[in-house]
């Protein structure tokens, strides 16, 4: 039988619980068996073998709930000259898509780059979003859980039908979602959710990111309905799918019938206090992405409100496309200085048990749980922390820099 290990640290922060000045946590086999003080486990487990991790917290890895693989390629973050707001951007990524000549290979280099960086800076899990099966071939080579979700997106009875065909030929282990509210038949989200709904999978969909899907859902005007008009993007006549005083894409997806505890609603940010009661009510998830959100301009979502309703966030990076840095760490840092009030234990509980739920791992990470993986991080502690207000306050506000230690055994 494997010799347990007795990991002990400055602090343990077990995110399911308080945090432990001189805690410790037993893994046995690659599982953690128990979390909790020092003292008490090496007495209760005098035959453990102890390795001390001093001047560290041990914490879970963490959890980044968003990102698009696929997308590693297209750094507009990086162009010379900023989009200019939310339609802009769909722009110059369809337009960058097409025009860049990137070839299979290089599209595969530069995610397996970013899939190597998260894995340095402590990510075990990713929640990845793609219209083609990149994310899903790269899986395997990930040490820790890569759910890639195959993305659907239209709007014209052409589209769904050939949709349709494709699902009736996937695979059931494959994950499938749709895009957002303002891409996606309505019919299509319903089609594809029914399809999750059946196979227990998660559903991630981008949801009231841009202030103007909320009026082109029940008015059939605004800025994204212009531009999507303009595109040729809506069948015709487009008839607005929510009712005309409708509050916005949380109430559109809950009258559609596709909010559940299996639903992860990406970015919400333009979220009335009514939805906030739905998304509360149904037990659906929600997706922050704080760095994105920045970088395009479309606002900050209600987190307090979130929070208040018992709602705990997942974050998320989303991609290269429309935030300068991919990290988990920086997000939790952006949203801090984007919520002030909001304290740094929440902050740090979104990136990795809210993200471990939204994804349905929550009984193999983001956590120090019993029956979770061994799998957790070693965080060098630069300064000496004297409360956990104290080591919170440090974990939510590293910069990039931070290289935090695997702890494998
Ligand atoms: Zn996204």
């Amino acid at each position: 039988m494997t010799t347990p290990i007795l990991h002990r640290a400055p602090w343990v922060v077990p995110v399911a619980g308080p945090a432990l000045p001189d805690g410790a946590v037993l893994v046995r086999a690659g599982r953690i068996v128990e979390t909790g003080p020092f003292a008490a486990l090496t007495g209760k487990y005098p035959d453990a073998g102890l390795r001390e991790h001093p001047g560290r917290a041990l914490t879970p890895a963490l959890i980044n709930a968003h990102i698009h693989l696929e997308l590693s390629h297209l750094f507009i973050t990086a162009l010379k000259e900023r989009v200019a707001g939310f339609t802009d951007w769909i722009a110059t990524l369809l337009d960058l898509r097409l025009s860049h000549q990137a070839t299979g290979d290089e599209i595969e280099a530069a995610a397996r780059a970013v899939l190597a960086r998260q894995q340095e800076q402590g990510v075990i899990a990713l929640g990845d979003i793609g219209n083609t099966d990149l994310g899903s071939r790269l899986a395997p080579e990930f040490s820790g859980f890569l759910r890639h979700f195959q993305e659907f997106l239209g709007r014209s009875a052409k589209t769904r039908r050939s949709v349709q065909a494709q699902l009736a030929a996937m695979p059931d282990d494959r994950l499938c979602c749709a895009h957002a509210p303002y891409s996606t038949h309505p019919e299509l989200i319903r089609s594809l959710k029914e399809r999750a709904r059946r196979l227990r999978h998660p559903f991630p969909i981008h949801v009231a990111e841009p202030d103007s899907e909320a009026e082109m859902l029940s008015r059939g005007s605004g800025e994204l309905f212009s531009f999507l008009d303009g595109r040729r993007f809506l069948e015709h006549p487009y008839q607005p799918p929510a009712p005309i005083d409708n509050p916005g894409s949380v109430r559109y997806l809950h009258d559609l019938g596709i909010l559940d505890p299996l639903t992860i609603c990406v970015h919400a940010v333009h979220v009335a206090p009514e939805e906030i009661r739905i998304l509360a009510d149904t037990g659906a998830r929600v997706c922050l992405c704080p760095g994105s959100n920045r970088y395009l301009g479309v606002g900050t979502a209600p987190v307090a409100a979130y929070l208040a309703s018992g709602i705990l966030p997942a974050l998320g990076t989303d991609s290269v496309a429309s935030n300068p840095e991919l990290s988990l760490w920086r997000e939790m840092r952006l949203l801090r200085a984007d919520h002030t009030a909001i304290e740094p234990a929440q902050v740090f509980a979104m990136a990795t048990l809210g993200g471990a739920v939204a994804l349905g791992l929550a009984e193999e990470c983001g956590s120090l749980s019993p029956g979770r993986t061994g799998r957790m991080l070693a965080i060098p502690l630069r300064e000496e922390c004297k409360s956990a207000a104290q080591l919170y306050d440090l974990l939510t506000r590293f910069n990039h820099n931070l290289q935090p230690e695997w702890v494998n055994d």
